[in-house]
């Protein structure tokens, strides 16, 4: 599949020329490639390998002659390193795109087989999401590494640590410290990714010793801010505030202007042909999020191939389909007007996307694409009382519920979340799940998520079976008046159920992917008291208590994800809602993730400078009285109004969002669209029909 696998293998000269039309020519090849074609440049050598002359950021950024590394070489790991520091000096998000994107270039032209890797450690990652595996190696080893390292003590590193803050700065200052008779071999992008995933791999108390001298063995070779981009990916916390999104940008602007050398940034054709080709990449990577799919397809293929090559597959999970909060049964009745509809009770458990493969692998993923397999053993081995005959593989989407066997009812999702995380054996088992299936999107080697609702039910209440308490269809009805609405919505409520899920059944009635979409509407009890939806938000500094409170914080500053321009808003601050547990358990966690000053991309009033700031690692679910514009707040600002932001009144403490990633919080967007729904009710006003993406 990989055609140029072997390519950088052999010393051949790569040609420079469109993607979906890479020439090499062997050395068996008897004629010279056309220079029109080719573009070639990279016979002569580059003047330098030092990373003072690697720069990325420059406007007329040449990917052959401006890279430090030659045709058919592995990349340096400095021109990686190099290209995260001039990120990190950066502010303005479209330059950060523009530098990566430039690092790219040079990959694709000059060595497209560290392309994959050079994705993944941009990302701090070794493999998708969905395998499990996670950067993040304990300080002690690392610190341990550093001291073997450089001769350095212990306690000197950590009390450099404590000061500085950063473990990669005091790494990288450690290393300018030492001298070395012989210099170690350089370090390339793929050996580190290698030694990084192999490092990952490893479990057990008996393979520190092994982490430490293979760390020791990378920071001997370290040279300029090598180390410090090292020992962040290390210790989990690469954070150079460039999300995923922006990384899929710079890769298909890398790509666009690799297929046209020519083309200016500044120009239309190369924002309509980015446009275009990023809405292509975005869409794949939501069906398909496996890099190692998706790159070869781009560099054998191009980015137009991706939707023929990289489609819904058993045993990937899919980014799921997420609905819209309505405020009342006469907002529905209005959305929905003219499409037939059908109402299911909304369960309040957890999301589980259940893949058959095929083989009789059952695997099941979070609403975060994460495995989940390991969690439901119990699931897992009633799969095969719930399929017919002709089943051969399967996608489905349910909600997994805590479920009373002795009562047959619901239990609530508090129960859910006493229940092991991983690695559960089923004899140990105490909270017993049943689970509420509402879709199918893949059944015997065909995906249905463009066909209409009404179709995929069908399919799946034709190829499953009902059994009490362990596999159910969600409850529904195809009910139409406001009456009966309101009837049913109450009755889900009896049953235990958070309200209703209200979904477009034949007109405009796809599974759309990765998509918070007005095809499904949400109607929660609480939305008929407060607000509408409550709020995720991310959590990003403390305030110290006092009183009862001492030693945990007082209070707490929240924030939103603005998603346009990767920074979190602060939205609130929030001292209510939590229980004493809650203080004490919440401040230990946070505490972990304590840093020295503000993210760059966290924006803030000074006024509102909290004791202690977080990392945003955090997502709480937060409900509050109403959304007002903010002279202090920084949400959502430029949305509603250019210079104020919104904020919550009376926010209250629900509960932790495990299942939900900083990324994944309320957005600036959803938190401006609150707020004018709210406005537009008070008003008598609420219509809106547009439709984005989450
Ligand atoms: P969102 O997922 O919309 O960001 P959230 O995670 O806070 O927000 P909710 O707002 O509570 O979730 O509502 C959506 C969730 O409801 C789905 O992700 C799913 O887990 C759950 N759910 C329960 N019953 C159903 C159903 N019948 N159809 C679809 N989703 C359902």
């Amino acid at each position: 599949m990989f055609a140029l696998k072997s390519i950088q293998l052999a010393i051949q000269p790569l040609i420079r020329c469109p993607l979906n039309k890479i020439v090499i020519k062997t050395m068996a090849t008897k004629a010279t490639p056309k220079k029109s074609v080719m573009n070639i440049k990279s016979s002569s050598p580059p003047s330098a390998t030092s990373s003072s002359v690697y720069n990325p950021s420059k406007s007329d950024y040449d990917a052959v002659d401006d890279a430090i590394w030659r045709s058919g070489e592995r990349v340096p790991y400095l021109a990686f390193a190099t290209t995260l520091k001039t990120i990190e000096e950066t502010s303005g998000r479209l330059k950060m795109i523009e530098i990566l994107s430039n690092y790219f270039r040079s990959v694709i032209a000059l060595s497209a087989d560290d392309l994959i890797k050079s994705v993944y450690l941009c990302l701090n990652k070794v493999c998708p999401d969905y395998e499990g595996l996670e950067m993040g190696i304990g300080e002690s080893l690392i610190i341990k590494a550093i001291a073997a390292a450089t001769g350095r003590k212990v306690d000197q590193i950590k009390a450099e640590i404590e000061k500085k803050g950063d473990m990669g700065i005091v790494a990288e200052l450690s290393r300018t410290n030492q001298k070395t008779l012989f210099a170690p071999p350089k370090l390339s992008v793929a050996n580190v990714f290698d030694k990084f995933k192999q490092i990952t791999q490893m479990s057990g108390n008996s393979t520190q010793a092994k982490k430490v001298e293979m760390i020791q063995s990378m920071l001997v070779a370290c040279r300029e801010c090598e180390a410090r981009y090292l020992v962040r990916s290390l210790t989990g916390k690469l954070r150079i505030g460039l999300a995923e999104q922006s990384l899929l940008q710079a890769l298909t602007q890398a790509v666009v202007l690799h297929n046209n050398v020519k083309m200016k940034r500044s120009s239309d054709k190369f924002k309509a042909e980015v446009a275009k080709h990023s809405l292509i990449l975005k869409t794949a990577y939501c069906e398909c999020p496996n890099y190692d799919r998706i790159i070869p397809v781009i560099l054998e293929h191009g980015i137009e191939a991706l939707p023929t090559h990289c489609q819904l597959t058993p045993g990937i999970p899919l980014k799921p389909m997420l609905a819209h909060p309505s405020k009342g049964v006469d907002e529905v009745l209005r959305r929905f007007d003219k499409s037939k509809f059908t109402c299911e009770y909304k369960y309040d458990g957890e999301r589980a996307q259940i893949h058959y493969v095929g083989n009789g692998s059952v695997l099941i993923f979070s609403r975060n694409q994460e495995n989940n397999t390991s969690k439901y053993p119990d699931i897992i081995k009633r799969m095969p009382n719930c399929i017919t005959d002709e089943v051969k593989d399967f996608i489905i989407d349910c909600e997994a519920v805590a479920w009373d066997q002795q009562q047959k009812q619901i239990l609530p999702f508090q129960v859910l979340s006493t229940r092991k995380r991983k690695n559960a054996e089923e004899g140990d088992i105490k909270i017993q799940v049943c689970l509420y299936v509402f879709d199918l999107l893949y059944l015997n080697g065909e995906s249905l998520v463009a066909e209409p609702l009404s179709k995929r039910r069908d399919l799946l209440r034709a190829h499953f079976k009902s059994v009490e308490g362990e596999f159910t269809f969600a409850h529904s009805s195809d009910v139409n008046t406001l009456d009966e609405i309101q009837e049913f919505l109450e009755e889900s409520i009896k049953g235990k159920c958070e309200g209703l899920m209200v979904k477009t059944l034949d007109v405009d009635a796809s599974y759309e992917i990765a998509k918070r979409s007005k095809k499904w509407l949400k109607l929660k009890k609480d939305y008929l008291e407060g607000v509408g939806d409550t709020l995720d938000l991310v959590v990003i500094g403390g305030y110290r208590g006092k009183g009862k409170r001492t030693g945990v914080y007082g209070g707490y500053l929240l924030a939103c994800y603005d998603d346009g321009t990767e920074e979190f808003q602060s939205i609130c601050k929030i001292g209510t809602g939590f229980k004493d547990e809650d203080l004490e358990n919440l401040a230990n966690s946070l505490n972990e993730h304590v840093i020295d000053k503000p993210k760059s991309y966290y924006n803030y009033d000074e006024s509102l400078r909290p004791d202690v700031w977080f990392d945003a690692v955090q997502v709480w679910e937060v409900k509050c009285a109403d959304l007002s514009l903010s002279p202090v707040h920084k949400a959502a600002i430029g949305f509603v109004n250019d210079d104020k932001g919104i904020s919550l009144r009376f926010p209250r403490y629900l509960r932790l969002r495990d299942d939900k990633k900083p990324d994944m919080a309320t957005t600036a967007s959803q938190v401006s669209e609150m707020y004018k729904n709210q406005e537009q009710i008070k008003a008598g006003n609420d219509d809106d029909d547009d439709e984005d993406d989450y």
